[in-house]
C-alpha cells in the first residue's frame, strides 16, 4: 500500500474518532497515538504540526486530519 494512503487513513481515523479539538485561531489539538500534538494553521492556511514525523518529513497524519476536517467543514457547514 503506498504511503499516502496510509497517512490519509490514519488521519480519517483521528477525525473520526474525535481526537481532534478545535482550540480556536487555527490552533488545534490532535490526540495520536504516542501523545497530543498541536496543529497551527497560517494566515496562507498552511497547516504545520509540532510531531517528530512533520519536522522530519513537513507533513504527518495530524496535518493531514484537520486539513479534511477544515475542508469538510467549508463543503458542509454546520447549521447553528
Ligand atoms: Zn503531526
Amino acid at each position: 500500500m503506498p504511503h499516502d494512503d496510509i497517512m490519509h487513513q490514519k488521519a480519517r481515523y483521528l477525525i473520526e474518532s474525535g481526537r481532534i479539538e478545535n482550540l480556536g485561531n487555527g490552533i488545534y489539538n490532535v490526540i495520536g497515538e504516542h501523545g497530543t500534538y498541536t496543529i497551527a494553521q497560517d494566515h496562507t492556511g498552511k497547516l504545520s504540526c509540532n510531531c517528530q514525523g512533520y519536522l522530519n518529513k513537513g507533513r504527518c497524519s495530524h496535518a493531514q486530519a484537520v486539513a479534511l476536517l477544515t475542508n469538510k467543514k467549508r463543503l458542509r457547514p454546520k447549521p447553528r
